[in-house]
């Protein structure tokens, strides 16, 4: 077995990559599990962005127009008339990118897991059986846990959280995200409600069951109407380098992860668009500079997720206050950028008014932000 480009790793961001290769590599996909999906991950994908990488409608199971705000006391909602987030359906997306990636040529093996290189080969196993396979570059798209970031020497000192999942039985609003912040429920990060359809939602959040727990009671959801569990980790911080010789990392295994949202789909597949110019260049030491916009947003969200640490449910109130008020939600609803944060963030802070009561709260967030 020898091709251009061995990807180890069929989830979204691998199956993505595969297709943006296929027309100038000889490509295979090494995928340790039997089929697709099954990872905990709650499916939401910035609308623009969908649309701007070309996935595919079939995997689309909701879309949302809003979100509603929820802290311990107050509430808030934006809206806009079109759908900004879809809902997907990860198993979908996956076996849907990986057929398509099939017909243009690329080679999958499946059931078949990477164990390390030797005299640079890789080294696989299927079921009971050793291969061996050769390739000019190997790409870990193989998630957090990356065997391939470890082969490498990538190293990192990223928050690693264990998110769960449930999808549950209840009443929603189809069309409506709800995220519910509550540092006395859970300090490391919000609570989401993605509905499916206004009977079945996706609820989760980073940090711990207990915490889901409270959240349920809370938003009233029962337990017993519970129809899925999931638990999975993410990592905010950065695992370096990406790059190491003939092999680079994408995607979860280089934690081309949102620290504000937890959101890894859109920004491993916008870094396979730098890694596919890097490869096409003969140059994958280009590939890292190649994902700025995502580097510069990863480093946005760490910044706002050392802030988002530091408050207490008090200065969270304060700040839902000014977002919460017709001129925050005006500018919300303007410049809300599902993936670009960074963007949104500056056009409240252009906002003297809402400035100067953010300085209010703290002139440290503002340092840290802008
Ligand atoms: C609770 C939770 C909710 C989330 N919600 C969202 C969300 O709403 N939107 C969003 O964008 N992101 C979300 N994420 C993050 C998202 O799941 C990841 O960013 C995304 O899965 C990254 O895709 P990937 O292809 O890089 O890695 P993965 O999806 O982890 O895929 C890696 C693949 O590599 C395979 N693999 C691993 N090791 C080997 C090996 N040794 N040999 C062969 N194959 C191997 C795995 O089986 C897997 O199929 C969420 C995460 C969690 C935990």
């Amino acid at each position: 077995m020898r091709y251009d480009v061995l990807i180890i790793g069929g989830g979204p961001v691998g199956n993505y990559l595969a297709n943006l290769l296929a027309r100038d590599f000889e490509v295979a996909v090494v995928e340790k599990k039997g089929s697709f999906g099954g990872k905990a991950c709650t499916g939401i994908i910035g609308a623009e962005s969908y649309e701007r990488l070309g996935l595919p409608e079939k995997a689309i199971l909701n879309k949302f127009r809003g979100a509603v705000f929820y802290s311990r006391i107050q509430s808030f909602q934006v809206e806009r008339k079109s759908p900004q987030a879809y809902l997907v359906d990860r198993k979908a997306l996956e076996k849907e990118l990986a057929e398509s990636a099939v017909r243009k040529g690329v080679e999958y093996y499946m059931a078949t897991s990477f164990q390390g290189f030797r005299d640079g080969k890789a080294v696989l196993q299927h079921l009971g059986e050793r291969l061996e396979a050769e390739a000019s570059v190997y790409v870990g798209a193989d998630g957090i846990t990356s065997r391939i970031a470890e082969t490498i020497g990538a190293e990192t000192r990223a928050e690693v959280l264990t998110g769960y999942e449930v999808e549950v039985v209840g009443d929603f609003r189809k069309d409506f995200v709800e995220v519910w912040v509550d540092k006395g429920m859970n300090e490391e990060f919000f609570f989401w409600v993605a509905p499916i359809s206004e009977q079945l939602a996706r609820v989760g959040t980073l940090g711990s069951i207990d915490a889901l727990g409270k959240f349920m009671r809370t938003r009233r959801l029962k337990t017993t109407s519970v129809v899925e569990f999931k638990a999975g980790s993410v990592g905010f911080g950065w695992r370096k380098p990406w790059v190491s010789g003939n092999v680079a990392l994408v995607g979860d295994a280089a934690l081309q992860i949102k620290p504000t949202t937890a959101g890894g789909i859109a920004y491993g597949m916008l870094c396979a668009h730098s890694l596919r110019r890097a490869l096409l260049e003969g140059n994958l030491g280009s590939y890292e500079r190649g994902c700025s916009f995502v580097r510069k947003q990863i480093s946005f969200g760490l910044r706002f997720r050392r802030i988002f640490r530091g408050l207490n449910q008090e200065g969270i109130e304060r700040i839902f206050e000014i977002l919460g008020s017709r001129e925050g939600r005006e500018v919300i609803e303007a410049h809300a950028d599902f993936d670009d944060h960074l963007k949104t963030i500056k056009a409240v802070l252009r906002r003297p008014r809402l400035l100067a009561a953010l300085l209010r709260v703290s002139p440290r967030i503002i340092r840290a932000l802008a």
